[in-house]
């Protein structure tokens, strides 16, 4: 029988980080500011946008939802984002995307001050971040880094393959693995053979949005699986871009879906925040 992985409680690792951001906050005079943004019904949205307030509040900071309605013209939008860009009290501004069609998502995220970004997407952070500069860094690659070192996976040198080369997920991804002092290959849509490339992969990150297209075989013996991707099956599960139960026989450890990477995106907002007030006051972190 083949050995079976060890897998990676994000779940765990994200308390325990959340409880780490909760009693620094709790040492500061004040209290952490974050304004969540929601536009629409999306259902999925308004769980993601219920669970960064709950744990926000959870941790001690000052927290709050402002939503609005899918019909909201771009100007009311960044209105808003202006707004709460100048308010002393906010420290953090996360406007939960996907956008409806009449916002230019773009406009949004480049209209949020670069020091209460701390979903890491505006130009500023994302050059900050290709330069090896202090900055909001995305909260998902935040947390795989996080998950990487907790579960004691080497990085030095190691060849790391990341799936999927989007803004929020993928690139940054790709950034802190190279930073990281990994060997880095990009695959994406265009990639000529990506179970082969997979196969090279000592760390294997996939971030693509496909249920369950990385197979067993795909991954080398002992390699270090994180499964960014949430994907929901018509039968209303979760499923995760890797075929867990095929790649746990082959994987030395692996993050599930659900209980991976998602709590990790959550608990490094805090983080973010916590570290976006500090930095607003002048205070080192
Ligand atoms: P995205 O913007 O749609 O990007 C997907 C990337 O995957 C693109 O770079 C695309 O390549 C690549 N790709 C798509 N199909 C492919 C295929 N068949 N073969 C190889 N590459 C393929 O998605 P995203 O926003 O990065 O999200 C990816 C997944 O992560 C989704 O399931 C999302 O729900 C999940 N996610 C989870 C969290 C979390 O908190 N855990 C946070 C963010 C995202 P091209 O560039 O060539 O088109």
């Amino acid at each position: 029988m083949a050995a079976s992985a060890r897998v990676i409680d994000g779940k765990a690792v994200a308390l325990r980080l959340r409880g780490l951001v909760a009693a620094r906050a709790a040492a500061l005079p004040f209290r952490p500011g974050l304004r969540v943004v929601r536009v629409g019904d999306d259902p999925a949205s308004g769980i993601y946008v219920r669970n960064k307030d709950r744990a926000a509040l959870a941790a001690g900071f000052g927290s709050a939802t402002l939503h609005l309605p899918s019909d909201v013209p771009e100007a009311a939008l960044l209105d808003l984002v202006g707004e709460l860009n100048a308010d002393p009290e906010v420290d953090g501004i996360l406007v939960q995307l996907p956008l409806p069609p009449q916002v230019r998502q773009e406009a949004v995220v480049d209209a949020i001050d670069p020091l209460k970004d701390v979903d890491g997407f505006h130009p500023v952070n994302a050059g900050l971040l290709a330069t090896r500069q202090r900055s909001l860094v995305p909260c998902t690659p935040k947390g795989v880094m996080h998950l990487l070192r907790e579960a004691g996976v080497p990085l030095s040198g190691a060849r790391a393959v990341v799936l999927g080369r989007s803004q929020i997920a993928g690139r940054p991804m790709l950034q802190l693995l190279i930073d990281a002092d990994c060997t880095v290959t990009a695959a994406h849509s265009r990639t000529r053979d990506l179970p082969d490339e997979c196969r090279r992969a000592d760390i294997l990150i996939a971030a693509v949005g496909r249920p369950e297209m990385v197979r067993g075989d795909w991954i080398t013996p002992g390699a270090a699986v994180i499964d960014v991707g949430i994907n929901r099956r018509p039968d209303g599960r979760l499923v995760g871009d890797v075929a867990f139960a095929e790649a746990v026989g082959h994987a030395g450890a692996i993050t599930p879906v659900p209980g991976g990477v998602g709590p990790m995106t959550i608990a490094c907002l805090l983080e973010n925040t916590l570290d976006a007030a500090l930095r607003r006051r002048g205070i080192q972190g």
